[in-house]
């Protein structure tokens, strides 16, 4: 343990402890003990001091006791050449670290000074719970290792942005905090343009070396929903995240005894440091998995270049962490990565466009005879992509023949539609929509590194070729710009569509005797199941009947299996034998009975990511639905993120139920309570996205104007409100049968 560290980290501690009590202090005389704290939506309180103290902090007052226990787990600040044989000083003062850092969080907050705004930006603060489940979706599905927390300023701007586009195509989240000299690596991606924030898996915490913390409150959070873990579990949450959370931190510039401070508390996590800087390294495994602190001055790093030493400070950290990076390379000339899914191309950035208003462009992927396909046989048929005048448009139609063993006609929608999620993982490509409304659009930036339209081929060959080899064994991609010869294949593909959408149509609950399961939430929702019929999405929104029948032709032993559906106790509440005898095998026999049409009788059970709740509300007869993406009250009196909290990990409760929005359309919506007309308020944002597709549900159960008659969070906000709304519309709801 080298003494400059250890004194540095601890002196630091009592440097940051020392300013928590005195900005508590202060404040609890400003604002009173009883002026609330709290990070926005999120139900862990102050995450940290919760994970692993146990401890609710809610207002000011409740600071008191971490802080307080912050200071009893300072050491004494050793004399300079103190040799301190053991991490057990260091570590203590890292926790004190830890707990001070989010008190001061949490202060700023109550004081309305977080999240910061800086230069007019505004940074992120922290992650909410809402990002923090879908990321931990992809974490426990693989798509993505981990995390990757800079703190402060790299050499120059390039370097900054060449990190950080390293980070992102390994799939690594970004979580950026605190300057060197007052600058900070978020300036300069900001300079750089470099689009930050959820989408870009780049979250900019702030500019000082507390909002760090934010990290680990994110790490911790993720143990406690995804381990499994009970608040106040400090053992297990940390393993957790040793084992499980390919987690390090990057001090770029100078390490300053703040700095020190909180990596000491980072690897109490498990998680290693590496600096750009000269710094003693601390070798010795034990609390990490490898290396503790690994310095790389940045100037010695060997590479032609910086941007080349850049590369491999990022590798070094990889190594070091032992993060496993599954994603492949792809043989194109921009970087490749989930984190480039989100990218928008702005007018200014735009080189060429396929598609969108006024334009034609569609993507159809098809089977084939084993003969017929030859693989990787990537063509264009017209011009690329570099011949359109600048920021014009060209028709394109991309055409993917497939053939494999075990591929089947069914499954032809099921990889069509990952056309849009594996294009938009390059680096200045943004794919939008799907078959005949697709609209893809091409940066200057991308353009000029070489990419050119069969790079959209080599992408489509590498993915499918990657996640689907299990059905898939030869892919061919023909891309066509030749204006004619787009029209004269559009026209066949909209046949195709057509003739998929009659099958669709035609592919009922009561035309099949399997559904399928996803249990994939299990990782942190353990006695969840889902239960995927024909006529009933995931709860998440993103798997169908037809995804769940693929996916275990991919995988026979992942999360999708058959369920036969057995025999049937009641068609109306959507019961069966076979499906209850599963659910229970599989939710670790906590859920017994399970319907696949009710809320009121034994609804499915709900984990955290499903796109709407919905809720009885017995006063109006009937039932709201709030999707996730409405932040405003709802007349329940919990907004979505708090109903998620009650409802959410695995429970079943009767009156209320997470579900897909496109469950609002299906024949069997609430069958057993009486279908879409018991719906008396709707978020605000569904009744206009899903206007069309609304209409048509009103249409046939018999009421237009059905839609108008419902309320949302525009109209009412309380049981009252919706009440008066109701009555003076004549909802169906209010005569119908009583739903408790
Ligand atoms: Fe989770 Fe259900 Fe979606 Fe599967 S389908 S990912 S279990 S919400
Ligand atoms: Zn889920």
């Amino acid at each position: 343990m080298s003494r400059f560290i250890a004194t540095s980290a601890i002196r630091g501690a009592h440097a940051i402890v020392g300013e928590a009590e005195q900005l508590l202090n202060d404040s609890l005389k400003e604002l009173g003990p009883d002026k609330p704290v709290g990070f926005p939506n999120t139900a862990y309180f102050l995450p940290v001091i919760y994970g692993l103290t146990g401890h609710r902090v809610e207002k000011l007052g409740d600071l008191e006791r971490p802080v307080r226990h912050a200071r009893g787990l300072l050491p004494p600040v050793p004399r300079e050449n103190l040799w301190l044989p053991y991490l057990g000083e260091t570590l203590d003062a890292g926790m004190a670290t830890l707990f001070a850092e989010e008190s001061i969080e949490g202060v700023r907050f109550a004081r309305g000074e977080q999240p910061e705004v800086r230069n007019g930006f505004r940074f992120n603060g922290p992650i909410d719970d809402v990002q923090m489940r879908s990321w931990g979706i992809q974490m426990v599905d693989g798509r993505m290792p981990g995390f990757a927390a800079i703190v402060g300023a790299a050499k120059s701007n390039e370097v900054a942005v060449k990190i950080v586009r390293e980070l992102q195509s390994k799939g690594l989240l970004v979580f950026l905090s605190s300057s060197v000299n007052g600058r900070s690596i978020v300036d300069q991606l900001l300079e750089e343009g470099v689009e930050l924030g959820y989408d870009t898996f780049t979250v900019p915490f702030g500019s000082d070396t507390y909002s760090a913390i934010y990290a680990l409150g994110y790490a911790t959070r993720a143990a406690i929903s995804f381990g499994g873990f009970t608040a106040g579990n400090t053992r297990d949450i940390l393993l957790y995240n040793k084992f499980r959370c390919f987690a390090f931190a990057l001090a770029l510039g100078q390490v300053d005894d703040k700095k020190y401070a909180t990596a000491a508390g980072a690897i109490s996590y498990g998680f290693p440091v590496v600096a750009d800087t000269l710094i003693p390294n601390i070798n010795p495994t034990g609390i990490t998995q490898y290396e503790h602190v690994v310095s790389m001055p940045f100037d010695d790093i060997p590479g032609k270049d910086d941007v080349e030493r850049a590369e491999r400070l990022v590798q070094r950290c990889i190594e070091v962490r032992g993060v496993k990076i599954k994603i492949a390379k792809i043989p194109i000339p921009v970087a490749y990565g989930p984190a480039f899914e989100g990218e928008v191309i702005r007018r200014d950035n735009l080189r060429v466009e396929f598609g969108g208003k006024g334009g034609m462009c569609f993507e159809l992927l098809s089977m084939k005879d084993m003969d017929a396909v030859e693989d990787h046989k990537i063509e264009l048929v017209g011009p690329d992509l570099d011949t359109a005048p600048e920021g014009s448009k060209m028709p394109l139609a991309i055409v993917v023949e497939v053939a494999g063993r075990k591929m089947q006609k069914d499954f032809e929608p099921v990889l069509e539609r990952q056309v849009h999620h594996f294009t938009n993982g390059a680096e200045g490509v943004q794919h939008m929509g799907q078959r005949d409304i697709t609209w893809i659009r091409i940066g200057k930036g991308a353009v000029s590194k070489g990419f050119r339209l069969k790079h959209i081929g080599e992408i489509l060959y590498a993915k499918l070729h990657e996640d689907f080899s299990a059905i898939v064994d030869k892919i061919q991609v023909t891309l066509y710009t030749d204006p004619e010869k787009v029209k004269e294949l559009l026209a066949q593909a909209r046949q195709i569509y057509i003739e998929r959408n009659v099958r669709m149509a035609g592919l009922t609950d009561d035309a099949v005797d399997t559904y399928y399961s996803c249990v994939l939430c299990q990782s942190f929702a353990p006695t969840h199941v889902c239960v995927i019929n024909p006529e009933r999405v995931g709860l998440c929104g993103a798997y169908n009947w037809l995804d769940c029948r693929a996916g275990f032709e991919i995988n026979p032993r992942g999360p999708n299996q058959p369920i036969p559906k057995g025999r049937l106790i009641d068609g109306t509440a959507g019961e069966w034998e076979g499906v209850n005898q599963f659910v229970y095998e599989h939710s670790q026999r906590a859920i017994e009975r399970f319907t696949v049409y009710s809320l009121m009788n034994a609804p499915m059970t709900t984990c955290g990511c499903c796109e709407c709740v919905m809720v009885v509300i017995p006063e109006a007869n009937g039932v709201m639905v709030v999707s996730r993406d409405d932040y405003s009250m709802t007349p329940s009196g919990m907004t979505f993120t708090t109903l998620m909290g009650t409802i959410g990990g695995g429970q079943q409760t009767p009156g209320m139920m997470g579900h897909g929005k496109y469950y609002l359309t299906s024949k069997k919506f609430l069958l057993a309570e009486g279908g879409f007309k018991r719906v008396v308020w709707l978020s605000a944002n569904l009744k206009e996205s899903m206007a069309e597709e609304l209409k048509e549900v009103c249409e046939a159960a018999g009421d237009p104007d059905l839609l108008d008659k419902i309320a949302d969070g525009t109209i009412a906000t309380s049981v009252e409100e919706v009440l008066a709304y109701v009555t003076e519309k004549g909802h169906p709801a209010l005569t119908m049968d009583p739903i408790l």
